[in-house]
This record gives structure tokens, sequence and C-alpha cells, in this order.
């Protein structure tokens, strides 16, 4: 792992933390491996930083073949809509198992699948609309993380995101 790749890695670490805060004494909590309400609302098509794109390249070509096949043909099939303009309002991420709801590159998910469900900006209400409920119903008081200080980490880290038209076509 070269130094880039660990501080991705300590900002990983350091979500995690955040994660285990609020899971911990929250067993209701829905994010994990296998809740894919977000994966299937996408607001657009993946953008992610140099290093991440890496992290995801390399893990779409550690799958199996058929599995790998798929999801290259889902890119594909992104790529044709974002060409037609014909994105719908919510996009089903390239990288979701949709049989099963299981993230295929799990361990190398971006940075905003990590925080997303656990972190939040001072300007906007909690993402999740399951969560949200859950909570406003429970009335629990959340320790949220902040969004923004891992936004800005990232981009002093590895720079501004690249659009997944760029990444896939251009790059
Ligand atoms: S990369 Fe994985 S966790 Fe992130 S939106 Fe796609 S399927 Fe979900």
């Amino acid at each position: 792992m070269n130094n880039t790749d660990q501080k991705l890695q300590t900002i990983g670490d350091r979500i995690q933390a955040t994660v285990q805060g609020i899971q911990v004494n929250h067993d209701w909590w829905p994010c994990r491996r296998g809740c894919d309400g977000c994966c299937r609302q996408l607001a657009r098509p993946p953008e992610l930083t140099q290093l991440e794109w890496a992290r995801v390249d390399q893990a779409v070509a550690m799958l199996t073949p058929t599995v790998r096949a798929e999801v290259e043909h889902k890119i594909d099939a992104l790529l044709v809509q974002i060409a037609e303009n014909t994105v719908g309002q919510y996009v089903v991420c390239p990288y979701l198992d949709e049989n099963s709801g299981a993230c295929l590159i799990y361990d190398s998910r971006p940075i905003a699948c990590r925080t997303y469900g656990f972190f939040v900006t001072r300007t906007s209400d909690l993402y999740c609309k399951l969560i949200e409920t859950e909570v406003n119903a429970r009335g629990d008081h959340i320790v949220w993380g902040n969004a923004e200080v891992i936004d800005d980490q990232l981009t002093r880290l590895a720079g501004e995101p690249i659009s997944f038209k760029v990444h896939y076509i251009e790059d």
C-alpha cells in the first residue's frame, strides 16, 4: 500500500470509528452490506476521486469473469444513457448485485458510500429517509459525523471528483 492509499485508508478508518459509535447504541440501524436503498437511488452516476476510481477498478477486475461481465454491461448501459441524455431521476449503481442487494465491491466502495447514513452536513437534512423516519419515531439523539470534514479531507488528498463518463470514456 503506498502513502496515498494509506491516507485513503486512514479516512476510511476514521469514518468506520464514527459508524461503529452510532451502531453500538442503535442496533436497529439499517446500513450494512445488503441494505441497498441508497445504491438503487443515486442522484447521478458515481463521481469519484482518482484514488477511489483506482480502487473501484481494481475491485471490479477481481470479480469472477461472469460477474465482471455483468458489471461491465451495466457500465456500458449507463454510458449509453448518459450519451443519449436519458439518465432517470435515480440511478441504480452498476456495482450493485440487484438480486441480493449487496455491493459487489463492498470492501473497495467509495468514501461517500461509507459516510452515507451516518454523516450529515450543516445545511441539509438526513439523506436516508428510512433512517430519518426511524430516528424521528424513536426520538433518539444521534451524534452524526460531519460530512463536510470528510469531503474536505478527501479533496485535499485526492483532488476533485471525476465523472463516470470521463473516467470510463476519456481517462
Ligand atoms: S459502490 Fe456499492 S455501496 Fe456504493 S452505491 Fe454502489 S453498490 Fe452501493
